[in-house]
């Protein structure tokens, strides 16, 4: 099953897609979803008004988590470029909300950051509360999948210690379009890639995970209750831009996509800051 957000007019909608048609579920968002118990049957099951794919403005998926939670340095190949060693523990770090937007909407490149790079990341979205979560019982709490660009002001983030300034620029990270439940998601190896401007930057396999979504929502779930619509990315594979020397541009095309799982595609636009 896919579950997607979408905008209409001022608001939002939970949608259900079915292959051309995406039925509305009478709810505001896939969180408000994931917080009802039997989630999945209810979901599967409820009719309402019916729209054309074609044409959906997609929301992020989860336009207001309580947490998203991402993991620094966790493909074998992203390590070796930043000349990092494979990690005992994985590096967690969190944005805002407000950086979220949706699949196909423009990433505003800041007027402060000449650094702005591409990381493409599978992500887990959680479907039931738990904490202390024990690895063999994580995909109980695993709602689905869906697909983050965790966008990063290279600049920024560089700058201190802490990422945070150059991972949680407003409005700078497409999440979607939609979540595939963890029944109908593909295994752990998946074709994961960016391309910008039609040229492939990133491309590997999540199976090159080197913490997998069972081992990140067991470990975030010692440090944090995990709740309906908690978002975790799992970090990126080799292949962004700050290896290269190379960064998104005014008019670039940055497309995220994951087998299985659907695409983000964005246009970023040069922002005056206005
Ligand atoms: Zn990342």
């Amino acid at each position: 099953m896919k579950l997607a957000t979408i905008r209409d007019g001022a608001s939002t909608k939970a949608v259900r897609i079915d292959g051309a048609e995406a039925i509305e579920l009478g709810v505001v968002d896939v969180q408000a979803v994931l917080e009802r118990d039997g989630w999945q049957d209810w979901a599967a099951g409820v009719d309402g008004p019916r729209r054309p794919v074609d044409g959906l403005d997609y929301a992020p998926v989860i336009p207001r988590p309580d947490k998203v939670l991402c993991v620094g340095l966790n493909y074998r190949s992203h390590i070796l470029e930043t000349g990092n060693e494979v990690p005992s523990h994985p590096t967690l770090f969190s944005k805002f909300a407000s950086a979220l937007i949706g699949a196909n909407d423009e990433v505003p490149l800041p007027p402060e950051s000449g650094k702005v790079d591409w990381e493409a990341e599978l992500t887990v979205v959680i479907g039931k509360r738990g904490r202390r979560i024990a690895v063999d019982q994580a995909h109980d709490h695993i709602a689905g999948y869906t697909i983050m660009n965790d966008v990063s002001m290279r600049d920024f983030q560089m700058r201190t210690t802490q990422w945070l300034q150059g991972k949680s620029w407003e409005r700078s990270t497409p999440l979607g379009p939609w979540l595939v439940t963890a029944d109908e998601s593909p295994g752990p190896s998946r074709e994961i890639s960016c391309e910008v401007n039609g040229e492939q930057k990133q491309k590997a396999d999540t199976a090159d995970l080197v913490f997998d979504p069972a081992a990140l929502v067991a470990y975030a779930s010692i440090v944090h209750t995990l709740e309906p619509g908690d978002v975790i990315a799992t970090g990126t594979p080799g292949g962004v831009g700050m290896a290269s020397g190379q960064f998104l541009e005014d008019g670039a095309v940055m497309i995220t996509r994951i087998a299985g799982l659907g695409e983000c595609r964005n246009l970023c636009r040069r922002d005056r800051g206005s």
